[in-house]
């Protein structure tokens, strides 16, 4: 190189360099915690190159893949705003999510404190025994900032023996991570303690993915590793109904665990990992965990890269609407435990329990017939852990889009399997829409840049079915309509029996009740149309007699209920708000039913029964990939 060429290449340098800091200075997080034992983080957070103009800074009111409004502002506390050199800035407070900089020179420093005492996938906790950090729960940012890299850096309290698990990716040493922008760093949630960790790669898969299991847990090593061992073989299953597993940013997939009793429990998707949390032990739940495993890892493809328009980008000002959750939520409560019986985790029997609840939520509901799935799915932002003081009609007007998702994905599946004699199954629409929507993946991590809307989900049902009008009238009448497959048809193909589960057994509607000073209470919604409804019947009412009977006790009532007949007429005595009440309880057969294998109900399963149900239930494992 000549020296003229090496002066032109300084010139540039110094010309380049401030440039390129203007449009990347990476946003520096250090969380630090000196008080854990009092459950708090502090956080010291500095902007530099921030643009002319105020610097509005902002607490999430919302937290990917939960629905409802969290105003984690409420836990924020000692907020000091300075310069580089600590000058305190002018400063205003418009809402109570946000603080605008009003004058500053480039620099900012944000540190404050944060209190945060609640173990599960939506909130910030901090104990002497680590810090669980969900990032919108925890960390402030700037509007205008949102696509500048980050940098964050863990600081362990004195004494203990902490590490990082987390989806973020490595930085310069084991404390330093980095976020290629805000929509990953909040994705990204991060458990610091002195947690186990098992490592498995998925060898023979495109790509060889390397899967971690980060678990804070009570149990012994032994239990972990028989639990790890479980966990590759769900990740293998889920990764035959695809084909293949999405391309994790650093090549790596996080299971993060807190077993521990002090939590609350939860399971939340993000695109390399997934919280799991439980106040119960792999002793003493491990199916229960798994379940909850096989939900959240269905994810990495099913909401986090096939991904409605509705949720993309993520919005953390606000609430996130979605009419499309019977699907990114509700096919996984299918998947969930499907995957787990082709997986050989449970028995064909605790899969058909699972589907057996899903068909009678959804068949006896009576919010059925107010709305269709794509509607409840729409109502996730008042039911997804949504708190209110006051009390709401959702037992009679909401049904879960995770519980009728799972009915539709059951209902879907057997549809396909039945009109195409099982040349065409629910994983190949997951194929599908993974090939689609999924695979082609983001601008940046993070993002989905062809995110599906209710059309394409239809269109490629039309596609994958072959029959455009069958997708039509799919959707018209499950999804957006109210109606329910013919399950009992459908099963029977698969050599699986539904019945009635107490044939003859009077009904008089799904009761919570109470006992409260001796006397039965009614403690929830009574199920509109149910006998007790038209009994008259109400939350809070107190039972006092049935058919002339005095009644003293729940148990009680449930007897005088059991001694009759569907069709019988029955008297009721009740209290109400002071006043003596009555009603007639014109009683029904129970309509819940249950799935039971033919051969278990005195039927001989046919080989063409046999076929259709080891097509749809057994592994896909021993192919290769
Ligand atoms: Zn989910």
């Amino acid at each position: 190189m000549s020296r003229r060429a090496c002066v032109l290449v300084v010139v540039l340098a110094v010309i380049l360099v401030p440039w390129r800091a203007l449009a990347q200075a990476p946003i520096a997080y250090r969380l630090s915690f000196t008080e854990p034992e009092h459950r708090l983080m502090e956080v010291d957070l500095s902007f530099r190159d921030v643009p002319a103009g105020p610097l509005e800074l902002r607490m999430s009111r919302s937290s990917p893949g939960r629905y409802a409004l969290h105003e984690f502002a409420k836990n924020v506390f000692d907020v000091r705003i300075t310069d580089g050199a600590g000058i305190a800035l002018p400063l205003t407070q418009p809402n109570p999510h946000q603080w605008n900089v009003t004058r500053h020179a480039g620099v900012v420093r944000v540190r404050y404190r944060i209190f945060g005492d609640r173990v599960d996938g939506t909130y910030l906790a901090v104990d002497s025994t680590h810090a669980h950090i969900n990032m919108p729960a925890a960390l402030m940012w700037a509007r205008g900032l949102e696509a500048r890299p980050v940098t964050i850096r863990f600081e362990a309290p004195a004494g203990v023996d902490w590490r990082v698990g987390t989806q973020l990716l490595p930085g310069g040493d084991p404390f330093t991570f980095t976020a290629p922008n805000l929509q990953y760093l909040m994705d990204s949630p991060t458990e610091f303690s002195a947690f186990s960790l098992r490592t498995f790669v998925m060898a023979d898969a495109p790509g060889a993915p390397i899967f971690r299991l980060a678990a804070h847990h009570t149990g012994t090593d032994g239990e972990l590793d028989a639990f790890s061992r479980d966990v590759e073989q769900i990740v293998r299953e889920a990764g035959h109904v695809y084909g293949e597993y999405p391309a994790f940013e650093g090549n790596t997939y996080t299971f993060i665990a807190d077993y521990l009793p002090w939590a609350n429990g939860d399971g939340m998707e993000h695109r390399n990992s997934t919280i799991l949390t439980s106040s119960s032990s792999i002793r003493s739940n491990r199916l229960g965990l798994l379940d909850t495993l096989s939900h959240e890892f269905f994810h990495a493809w099913n909401v986090e890269r096939i991904r409605p328009r509705s949720l993309e980008p993520f919005d953390f000002e606000d609430a996130n609407m979605s009419g499309e959750l019977w699907l990114a939520e509700g096919f996984n409560n299918y998947y969930g435990p499907l995957v787990l019986l082709r997986a050989g985790l449970i028995q064909i029997g605790d899969f058909m329990a699972e589907m057996e609840a899903s068909i009678n939520t959804v068949r006896t509901s009576p919010g059925r017939s107010l709305r269709s799935a794509e509607e409840m799915s729409r109502l996730a932002p008042f039911v997804d852990a949504a708190a209110s003081i006051d009390r709401t009609s959702v037992d009679n007007t909401f049904v879960s889009y995770y519980t009728w998702g799972a009915a539709i994905g059951l209902g879907l599946d057997l549809t396909l399997r039945d009109r195409t004699d099982g040349k065409v199954t629910l994983d190949h629409y997951m194929r599908a829409l993974w090939q689609q929507y999924g695979k082609p993946g983001g601008k940046a991590p993070g993002y989905v840049d062809r995110p599906y809307t209710m059309a394409d989900l239809k269109n490629t049902l039309a596609s994958v079915a072959g029959d455009a009008e069958f997708a039509d009238d799919f959707f018209a009448r499950f999804i957006q309509g109210r109606e329910v497959v013919n399950y009992e048809r459908l099963l029977a193909r698969a050599g699986l029996v539904v019945g009635r589960a107490s044939p003859g057994q009077a009904f008089a509607g799904q009761l919570r009740l109470q006992d409260v000073l001796g006397r039965p209470r009614v403690d929830g919604a009574v199920p509109f149309a149910s006998p007790a409804y038209q009994a008259g019947l109400e939350r809070d009412d107190t039972i006092l007699a049935v058919g002339g009977m005095d009644v003293v006790s729940a148990a009680d009532l449930g007897r005088a209920i059991d001694g009759r007949k569907p069709g019988d007429q029955i008297p009721l005595v009740f209290e109400r708000r002071g006043r003596l009440m009555t009603g007639m309880l014109r009683l029904a057969e129970d309509p819940r039913v249950e799935i039971v294998r033919a051969e278990d109900a005195g039927q001989a399963l046919t080989p063409e029964e046999r076929r259709f149900r080891g097509a749809w239930l057994s592994s896909r494992a021993r192919n290769t990939f």
